[in-house]
């Protein structure tokens, strides 16, 4: 197909999207359970994605590189051919454009398999993609389990190329299954991300967004802000104003729109989380807030918790340790610079960290010494589709989203031409 036709179906899904976006919001709440606010937030961003990949499909550009006067040599960047996305449940819409969205663009052909728990949203791209004019045989969606169609799907040997997001475990099995066929990963794995706020930063700015940073979509993100680390000087301060905020969060089911906190996923995921406070508190941390599901016994049934905030922990808890994917965070202190930076990077996990100052000569050198693959610096939970994200250590291979992400869609192709 033509670049530009590429680039045309791209934009034309996105104004479907658009079209009908508050619907498909309603859907991916109802697929998820997350709050209708953040998946309008999801939905913003999808349309987004395929404008932004729509815009770049006939910018794929090769190069040429000077050898001799003789020949010409120059780089071709080609599809890899068919690729498998494989795509979690935590946010079903907003991973499935920010991979489908590239591989497209450069030209592939894809076969995706949504969660098992969350396959309605993705079906619906599929849909639009149909509507818009992509040819058949172009975007397919296979459901079904990760154990059995997930499975089968990436150590399948006419598979290019593969595009993971999830569970650090998980990533290392697709390796492995991918390792047989030679078959290249972009893996997006897990984290326990460090944020951290220094005494000058502003305050309610802060707060505001240390609790946003844990318990948007219940914490079962990949890039939460799970491990907070305050200032001795403002800790008390910080944690008290976290804690009344945090017990002021509207829990409620996602289609109510003043809801804040939704459901978990799942009973099962509800059960994990649950299985991880216990441990907290087994292990001596103190519980500040949450710990338990809500009383209102219109919730009490359902996968909901309260959200939950420890302090008091140790590096060598499991909390502390180990990605709980739950709107759990936990509260560290700290003196000094060169103290935060190595508590932060204490995990094997390094995808996204938050850095809080005004001081620029300080930002800077935390920023330096982080070992993760995007920072926000007054800021958290910021990714747009032209800026690539992707983790250092086990949080994964490879950058998603930004022009950086042709590179994962495409080869190269190195021709020397000989024209004496
Ligand atoms: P997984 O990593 O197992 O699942 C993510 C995706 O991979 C799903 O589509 C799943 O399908 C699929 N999958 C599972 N096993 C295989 C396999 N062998 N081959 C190919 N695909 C497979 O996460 P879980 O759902 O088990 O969640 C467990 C934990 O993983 C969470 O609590 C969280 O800590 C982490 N997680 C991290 C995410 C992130 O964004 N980094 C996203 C999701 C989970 P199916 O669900 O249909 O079985």
């Amino acid at each position: 197909m033509e670049y530009t036709k590429r680039g045309k179906i791209l934009f034309q899904i996105s104004s479907l999207i658009k079209h009908d976006f508050d619907e498909i919001a309603r859907l991916e709440t109802l697929n998820q359970g997350k709050p209708l606010r953040e998946s309008k937030a999801d939905v913003a961003w999808v349309v987004r994605a395929f404008e932004y990949w729509g815009g770049l499909a006939d910018k794929i550009e090769g190069e040429t590189i000077p050898v001799t006067s003789n020949r010409l040599t120059y780089t071709l960047r080609e599809p890899l051919g068919v690729t498998a996305h494989i795509i979690p449940w935590n946010y079903p819409l907003a991973l499935a454009a920010r991979s489908l969205a590239p591989a497209l663009a450069t030209g592939n052909a894809i076969v995706a398999k949504p969660a098992e728990l969350t396959p309605l949203t993705l079906l619906k791209i599929a849909e639009y993609a149909q509507k818009a004019g992509l040819p058949d045989g172009i975007l397919n969606v296979v459901t079904g389990s990760g154990a059995v169609a997930g499975r089968a799907l990436v150590s399948h040997p006419d598979i290019d190329g593969i595009t993971f997001t999830g569970s650090t475990q998980t990533g290392q099995q697709i390796m492995e299954a991918a390792s047989k066929n030679v078959t290249p990963v972009l893996l997006e794995l897990g984290g326990k991300n460090p944020n951290i706020i220094f005494p000058d930063a502003d305050f309610q700015k802060a707060v505001q967004m240390a609790k946003f940073a844990i318990f948007t979509n219940a914490g079962q993100m990949c890039w939460a802000g799970s491990r907070l680390f305050l200032h001795e000087e403002i800790y008390e301060k910080f944690l008290e104003e976290l804690k009344k905020q945090t017990e002021s969060i509207k829990i409620g089911q996602g289609l109510d729109e003043k809801t804040e906190l939704g459901p978990l996923v799942s009973e099962d995921q509800k059960e994990r989380v649950l299985s991880y406070i216990k441990s907290g508190l087994e292990d001596g941390a103190r519980l500040i807030t949450g710990g338990s599901v809500p009383e209102d016994p219109t919730l009490r049934n359902g996968c909901f918790l309260k959200p939950t905030i420890f302090d008091q922990v140790k590096s060598s808890m499991k909390i502390v340790r180990e990605e709980i994917f739950g709107p759990v965070l936990t509260v560290f202190r700290f003196k000094s610079v060169e103290e935060v930076i190595e508590m932060s990077n204490d995990t094997p996990y390094g995808l996204y960290a938050g850095v809080w100052t005004n001081n620029l000569k300080l930002a800077q050198h935390v920023i330096k010494n982080l070992q993760a693959g995007v920072v926000a610096v007054n800021d958290y939970l910021v990714a747009y589709p032209q800026t690539p994200f992707g983790g250092y250590k086990d949080s994964g291979i490879g950058y998603e989203s930004g022009q950086q992400a042709v590179s994962r869609y495409t080869r190269i192709k190195s021709v020397t031409v000989n024209s004496s």
